[in-house]
């Protein structure tokens, strides 16, 4: 199947009641392990690149990577995406590139850490809006400011991460059109997320409550979601690693996001980690074996199960066949012709 589109696949997500992992691709073990877990659970894929991978890879490196598993996996729906683009310039690169969908977060300045204005954000965010649409291709947008870093990237430990406010996130998506929105509620990038297992005090489950439902044409995306399992915590410091013990979000808080219009969970740590242990498992097991193959082998699978059990978890798995790719350009012309459009003035009619 060729790339489809970020939308498509969320809409279907809609339709069907269930979310769909982003997961982040910086190396071949690592898309082949989404893929793997894919094929074995019959799920729909994101796939997602941070400018960090982008770097780390290569551009080229990178989207040949994901051609491969679209052309290995025809009958797998895949939707590329842009990680936190941080400027109009990201996001454009990204489509030039072939990438499905950008997120374009405004919500923090070019440099990924100072918190920008609300009208800063929605002039840089509709802007990378008629861009994308205008070339088929999905917008998600951000409203409030995320804890944590992740690559780089985020008002981590600065004080300056906030809650989504309901109105502002309305307010955003009439005047940006994106067709997918990030919102804080609690949840912050990286491993170390909570102190203790969350309670309803610091994950606002509520407000993600409230926002779907005067947003219910926007598909809500829950960033930091890394469930951080003390098993996989477990193995890596098992073999010598150091991590302190932390908390993420449980399972059952993102289903319940899902439950209320929560179509897109971004997962990244929780592969770190079980690609961690099991290469921190073979060093420590076997000191005299040398071959990448050895300790790569093992940390793709474990990642591979990782992804599986999100898959399963979020409801994506069973739902691969369920539609046929809509081009692209089809895509472009549903913009066009307002048939797509989200915004809730609009979509509301
Ligand atoms: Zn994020």
């Amino acid at each position: 199947m060729p790339l489809v589109s970020m939308r498509q696949l969320l809409d279907e997500a809609a339709k069907g009641g269930y979310g769909v992992g982003a997961f982040n691709v910086n190396d071949m073990e690592q898309i082949q392990a989404i893929m793997m877990a894919a094929k074995e659970t019959n799920s729909p894929v994101i796939a997602q690149a941070s400018r960090g991978a982008r770097k780390f890879a290569e551009d080229l490196y990178l989207f040949k990577l994901i051609e491969a598993a679209a052309e290995l996996n025809p009958d797998i729906p895949i939707a590329m995406h842009q990680d936190h683009g941080n400027s109009f310039e990201t996001c454009k690169s990204a489509i030039a590139l072939g990438f499905t969908s950008v997120m374009m977060d405004g919500s923090l300045k070019e440099d990924g850490k100072t918190p920008t204005t609300f009208e800063e954000n929605v002039e840089v965010t509709r802007r990378v809006v008629d861009y994308a649409h205008e070339r088929g291709v999905t917008v998600e947008g951000e409203i409030g400011v995320l804890g944590g870093v992740e690559d780089g990237h985020g008002a981590g430990g600065t004080g300056l991460e906030h809650i989504t406010d309901p109105d502002q996130a309305v307010e955003f998506a009439e005047r940006t059109g994106v067709d997918a929105l990030a919102i804080a509620i609690g949840t912050s990038h990286g491993a170390y997320k909570f102190t203790k297992k969350p309670d309803g005090s610091v994950l606002k489950m509520d407000v993600l409550i409230q926002i779907h439902k005067r947003l219910p044409h926007t598909h809500l995306v829950m960033h930091g979601s890394s469930s951080v399992p003390k098993d996989l915590q477990d193995i890596v410091n098992q073999y010598g690693g150091h991590l302190k013990q932390t908390w993420g979000v449980p399972v059952e808080e993102i289903q319940l996001g899902i439950k209320n219009g929560v179509r897109k969970i971004n997962v990244d740590t929780d592969n770190r980690l079980a690609i961690t242990g099991a290469i921190r498992k073979v060093f420590a097991e076997t000191p005299e074996k040398f071959d990448p193959r050895d300790y790569l082998t093992p940390a793709r699978a474990a990642m591979a199960k990782v992804v599986a059990q999100r898959m399963r978890e979020f409801g994506q798995a069973g739902h691969a066949q369920d539609y046929k790719a809509i081009p692209i350009e089809e895509m472009a012309a549903g913009y066009k012709s307002g048939k797509l459009d989200t915004r809730p003035s609009v979509a509301a009619r």
